[in-house]
């Protein structure tokens, strides 16, 4: 009896240990049988209802493992599509062609869409389609929506069945729309991880390729327009090489006809002279003033010629410079005003002349300064009708001024400084009434250049002008 009683407790405690170690061993199936209902019974009991618990968590930790790896391998994938689609976005730009075609598939791959289409936002506000990828027939029934946010909606196709659903997506840069980015798909959802990575890329690459765009063709307008001015350069400079032979041929021609003119007009002067002191008889008063006329006229002719001449060899750079100690200026300049006091005699005045109360050497072009002196004294005679011409000379530390003042008509302010320049007239009208060339100031500004000075004017309409020539006391070797 005693055997029994112990083989009646021994056995289920034997059954819950070996369950037990089944269950330990990995066995959830592992089950203890309940043949008491005594103590022993119940902690067989309560070890099959841990076992069942423990069996159903296990279950449950291990399908939750399974959903996880699957949402890792999803993510992966996800990840590595948006890193060979940035790979794809990057290449056209290091290129000159955008293949959106490309683009387009693998963002419908990436995004496990059924149809993809990109956008690019015109400034006119409409979208034009840059490329479109589809592995479902949607002929014309998915278009761009003019939306700033995005939508998703059921589209159905030509035969009324459902054909997708579809997400509209704005492409925005700051604050500016640039594209649209249509992703039709089936089933639950789109990838959505791949597309929130790649859409910002992508609007940036359309901006990007764009700009691109718009520079290349930028480039290339400007590429033309540098081609004609190139050329136009061209044809300039070879007009310019004309234009300097032509005006050398001229300078040529008007030195040779001056220097054949001047021959002749000596001729006059010297026979008038010659005839008005009575080298060839008696002469009348009224041919004495006839003569004076002829002489005059050729000394005008004279100083017109050598005006010319000095103008063409200037131009050619021809005009040679004679320097020479010169003891006292006054006298050359009042030789000068006694050469030119004829040119008043039709005038109620003469020239006079304000001098320093010593000599006045210097070393110069002696020539040139009387020259100059007599272009500025025969102007001022010429556009003084009354008043008075007054040539002024004074010394200031190296330099000798050399004035020449009138109270005639005066020049307007606008062309104070043309009148310098060759050929240029205040009134340049057939019908003005004094005459001239309009070289005279030109040739006398090059002229104090060349002795080392230069010619100033001031000059007030109605009131008179004055023209100073500053030279130095001594020329310089290098002018
Ligand atoms: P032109 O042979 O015409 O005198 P210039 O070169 O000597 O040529 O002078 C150019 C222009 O400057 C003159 O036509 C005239 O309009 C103006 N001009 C020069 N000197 C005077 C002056 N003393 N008073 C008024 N106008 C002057």
């Amino acid at each position: 009896m005693a055997l029994a009683a112990a083989m009646r407790i021994t056995t289920p405690i034997a059954n819950i240990t070996r369950g037990i170690q089944r269950f330990t061993e990995g066995d959830l199936a592992a089950r203890v049988p309940v043949s008491t209902h005594d103590e022993v019974g119940q902690i067989a009991h309560a070890f099959n209802r841990l076992a069942e618990n423990l069996a159903q968590r296990m279950e449950e930790l291990e399908a939750w493992s399974r959903t996880l790896e699957q949402e890792v391998t999803r993510r992966t994938n996800e990840i590595r599509a948006s890193r060979k689609f940035l790979h794809t976005l990057i290449s056209p730009l290091s290129g000159t062609t955008s293949d959106w075609e490309t683009i387009a598939q693998e963002v419908l791959e990436g995004a496990e869409a059924v149809y993809c289409a990109l956008y690019h936002r015109t400034e006119e506000g409409t979208y034009s389609l840059l490329a479109t990828r589809s592995t479902v027939e949607c002929q014309g029934a998915i278009t761009p929506r003019d939306t700033e946010r995005e939508i998703t909606e059921a589209v159905q196709g030509s035969d009324g069945e459902r054909l997708c659903t579809v997400t509209w997506f704005p492409m925005r840069m700051k604050d500016s729309l640039e594209g649209q980015l249509v992703l039709g798909y089936r089933g639950t959802s789109l990838s959505r991880g791949f597309v929130d990575q790649v859409l910002s890329a992508l609007t940036i690459t359309i901006v990007n390729i764009h700009s691109f765009d718009i520079l290349t063709r930028l480039g290339t307008r400007l590429k033309d327009s540098n081609k004609t001015l190139k050329e136009q350069h061209e044809i300039l400079i070879a007009q310019k090489q004309q234009i300097e032979e032509t005006s050398k041929l001229k300078s040529q021609f008007l030195a040779n006809v001056s220097h054949e003119l001047r021959t002749p007009i000596n001729a006059i002067i010297g026979y008038s002279e010659m005839i008005t002191a009575g080298y060839y008889g008696e002469i009348t008063a009224e041919q004495t003033e006839r003569m004076a006329a002829i002489e005059e006229s050729g000394r005008n002719l004279l100083n017109l010629i050598n005006t010319i001449l000095d103008h063409s060899r200037m131009e050619a750079g021809k005009l040679p410079l004679y320097v020479e100690r010169i003891d006292d200026l006054r006298k050359l300049v009042k030789d000068t005003i006694g050469r030119n006091q004829s040119l008043t005699r039709e005038r109620p005045y003469s020239i006079e002349f304000d001098q320093p109360d010593f000599p006045v050497p210097c070393v110069s072009d002696g020539g040139k300064i009387q020259q100059i002196l007599t272009n500025l004294i025969s102007n001022a005679v010429k556009f003084t009708e009354k008043g008075g011409v007054r040539v002024t000379l004074a010394t200031r530390a190296h330099d000798i001024i050399l004035s020449v003042k009138d109270t005639g008509t005066g020049i307007p302010e606008t062309d104070l400084n043309s009148i310098f320049e060759a050929f240029k007239q205040v009134d340049g009208s057939s019908t003005r009434r004094t005459g001239g060339t309009g070289l005279g100031l030109s040739v006398s500004s090059s002229l104090a250049l060349l002795i080392g000075g230069e010619i100033s004017v001031e000059s007030t309409p109605g009131e008179g002008s004055r023209f100073t020539l500053t030279i130095p006391r001594q020329i310089i070797e290098a002018n």
